[in-house]
């Protein structure tokens, strides 16, 4: 899932300026799980715009806010609240804010930061373990990414700063090189670490990344 966290109120007030009215627009999955666009977060955001003496046209926390087909409907059905706002502040991920940027002409704002991929370790606690740079690796190192869970994201560790198994970037974190040993070792594969990895082809998805399932493609290779 898309981690965020809300930036700080008085930044978001920044970014709404002079606006007098305002529509809010959540998410019902990843902001909802990270707490910074579920109902809860939404009406919490709507009286503390109104007690700094903004109008809440109206808001809604879409079943998943990055789907612009469901936000396109969604907006269509609120048009008159929607038309009654002066700006859109939007309480997902950045593509979720981009979503509602695909579906209205109106001045669109974030109320979060985005900040990456993470696994779910439990309710409320995430961790970044892949960086989704399109050409996978995994295979090689035991399923730990060293693109992710190497602080320097070399692909021939570790790179002798490692110490008792934590990282010299971030001691307070594990050296992934370490954890990818530790994992081939478990495998009898340890030999795979002296294989020579050249430089990673970083063009494997050009940004912006577009992708069209194949049973949805109209023929050809279309949207890679
Ligand atoms: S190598 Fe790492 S960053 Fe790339 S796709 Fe695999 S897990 Fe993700
Ligand atoms: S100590 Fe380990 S995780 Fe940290 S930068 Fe070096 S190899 Fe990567």
């Amino acid at each position: 899932m898309i981690i965020t966290k809300q930036k700080p109120f008085e930044v978001v007030l920044e970014e709404l300026g002079d606006a007098k009215s305002v529509f809010l627009v959540g998410c019902g999955d990843c902001a909802t799980l990270c707490e910074t666009g579920g109902e809860d977060q939404v009406k919490e955001m709507g009286q503390k715009l109104e007690s700094e003496g903004k109008k809440v046209a109206g808001s809604v926390v879409l079943e998943v806010g990055c789907h612009e087909l469901d936000a396109k409907k969604q907006f269509r059905v609120q048009k008159d609240e929607i038309a009654e706002a002066d700006v859109i502040l939007v309480m997902s991920c950045g593509a979720g804010t981009q979503a509602a940027r695909a579906v209205t002409d109106k001045p669109v704002f974030p109320a979060n930061d985005t900040l990456f991929l993470g696994n779910i370790l439990r309710y409320g606690n995430f961790e970044e373990k892949c960086s989704l740079c399109g050409d996978c690796i995994l295979d090689e190192t035991g399923a730990i990414c060293p693109v992710t869970r190497c602080h320097k994201g070399i692909l021939n560790g570790p790179c002798g700063g490692t110490d008792k198994g934590k990282c010299e970037v971030d001691p307070d974190k594990e050296c992934g090189w370490t954890l990818i040993y530790q994992q081939l070792e478990k495998e009898g594969r340890v030999e795979a670490m002296k294989e020579y990895r050249p430089a990673k082809n970083w063009n494997a998805v050009l940004k912006p990344g577009n992708f069209v399932i194949p049973s949805r493609r109209k023929g050809g290779d279309e949207g890679e």
